[in-house]
């Protein structure tokens, strides 16, 4: 750590009165109570922000205060992750051409996921919370469903808590194969062994599946959510797809069981009435738009037009990394593209109803706010509000994607990529400066990775070369004969 020139902002620690002044910079507060700034200053003391203004040189004249040149810079709150299956993540784009959630079910839980000892939950975890930080993500909730045994999941917990991210563990149980069955009776364990603290970076919540794969022991059902109250903690369900979902959604809601303590991922192919049911008692939604419609999830249509129909913003979030891309700049614009293609086809076909377009503000406001809210964060962060957290992302606006900077939204939502993340603090703590994550042993971290792929694909007996795969294609996948008598170049 000591080795690199920026020491001295890494030495700002959560309680400390060090004050850091990021001087400059284009302020997107995402709160519609402080004012974006066009050029602006933020203070940040010890791990909080502390004011954000058009010029607060003054509280740097004492000469105490470390002073960031922010000129060319978008300062945004930190991105929010609100789903991510991160143990996997030693299997990056494993299956990139995955055309079915049966197709991804068989290589990921029904096949290498039994062959994880807890070392490799960790390394999974490890890699995919540094990749968050690269991509300006600085809380990621985890919905951890590989708890084989109790110390599967103190790996999943350690691995976010050693790099320092804020997140929430998502606990789950099992979906196939043997395991103890520890889960959900271990959820007291974890409650008091890992997340007693009153302040700290990680939250526990009680994960459960929908959709009609899972097993009895892990799905959504109203006991599921009564376990979730009595122990305090939210509840969020993967898997909330089609009829079987939406049926228990309104089974929950005649039993008056929703509440805004419940999120619902993906979403798709659900009842009108289930979509009421959901606005009605402020439950959350968080939306994996490139999962939906690149794997082929149900109706592959992401829910964001039905979200905001009955008058829910949801979130967004990544899922799997073992076929898709781990950062929400990805998300964003997936998102932005799909509303504004839907509803500009119905403008298109005479509808006069068509719904309004999204803008590039909407988006940026659902992938950080929204997500807060999701991610039980929004008290601490999710804006760039005095008196919240210090989890601050600065874009490089003079980069070749992004210069010159003419429009701040614009650049962050339809330009940027993780390249242009130049600076990433989280709770007030330095974890990106410039291209560089600071604070980790990466060489040794990648060995690790590679390690543990090596291990996992060996033990699973799972072949796999960089140029093909194999796996992770439905029986009924086909691609469509070619009528123009070309071939695919
Ligand atoms: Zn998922």
């Amino acid at each position: 750590m000591n080795s690199t020139p920026y020491g001295h902002l890494i030495a700002i620690k959560p309680g400390s009165k060090s004050r850091t002044l990021l001087s400059g910079g284009t302020i997107l507060t995402m709160d519609p109570a402080v004012p974006d700034l066009p050029v602006g200053d933020l203070l940040i003391e010890g791990n909080r922000i502390v004011a954000v203004g058009t010029d607060l040189s003054s509280a740097a004249r004492d000469g105490a205060a470390v002073i960031v040149d922010a000129a060319g810079k978008i300062l945004i709150p930190g991105f929010q992750d609100t789903h991510r299956h991160c143990w996997q993540n030693q299997l990056r784009r494993l299956i990139p051409d995955c055309d079915d959630n049966s197709a991804y079910l068989a290589v990921t839980h029904e096949w290498v996921g039994f062959h994880y000892r807890p070392h490799d939950i960790y390394v999974g975890n490890l890699i995919a919370a540094l990749g968050c930080i690269d991509a300006g993500i600085t809380c990621c909730l985890d919905f951890f469903h590989n708890p084989r045994t109790p110390e599967h999941s103190d790996a999943a917990i350690a691995a976010f808590r050693d790099v320092g991210i804020r997140g929430v563990h998502a606990s789950c149980g099992v979906l196939a194969g043997e395991w103890d069955h520890s889960w959900p009776g271990d959820l007291t364990r974890l409650q008091s062994s890992h997340f007693g603290g009153a302040d700290q970076l990680l939250s526990l919540r009680v994960g459960v599946i929908a959709a009609d794969f899972a097993g009895p022991d892990i799905t959504l059902n109203e006991d599921k959510v009564r376990l979730a109250r009595q122990m305090g903690l939210p509840l969020i369900s993967d898997g909330v797809v089609g009829a079987h979902s939406a049926a228990k959604i309104e089974r929950l809601g005649a039993a008056g069981l929703l509440g805004p303590d419940i999120t619902f991922i993906h979403c798709l192919d659900l009842s009108d009435q289930a979509w009421k049911l959901m606005a009605e008692h402020g439950v959350n939604v968080s939306i994996p738009t490139t999962s939906d419609a690149q794997i082929g999830i149900w109706e592959s249509v992401p829910a964001i037009q039905k979200a905001l129909d009955v008058g829910i913003r949801p979130s967004l979030s990544v899922d799997v990394e073992v076929v898709l891309g781990p950062d929400l700049f990805t998300q964003m614009r997936t998102l932005l593209n799909i509303q504004r293609m839907m509803a500009f086809n119905r403008r298109y076909r005479g509808d006069i109803n068509f719904p309004a377009p999204l803008g590039v503000k909407d988006v940026l406001e659902l992938a950080t706010v929204q997500g807060a809210k999701v991610n039980g964060v929004l008290e601490k962060t999710g804006t760039l509000t005095p008196g919240k957290r210090a989890d601050i992302v600065a874009i490089n606006a003079n980069d070749w994607n992004t210069l010159p900077l003419n429009n701040a939204f614009g650049t962050v939502v339809s330009a940027a990529d993780s390249r242009n993340v130049d600076l990433v603090l989280i709770d007030g703590v330095l974890k990106k400066w410039g291209t560089e994550l600071v604070g980790y042993d990466l060489r040794k971290i990648r060995r690790l990775v590679e390690d543990s792929r090596d291990y996992v694909m060996s033990a699973a007996k799972f072949e796999h070369n960089v140029l093909e795969q194999k796996h992770g294609l439905s029986k009924r996948h086909s691609r469509a004969p070619t009528t123009q008598g070309s071939s695919h170049g």
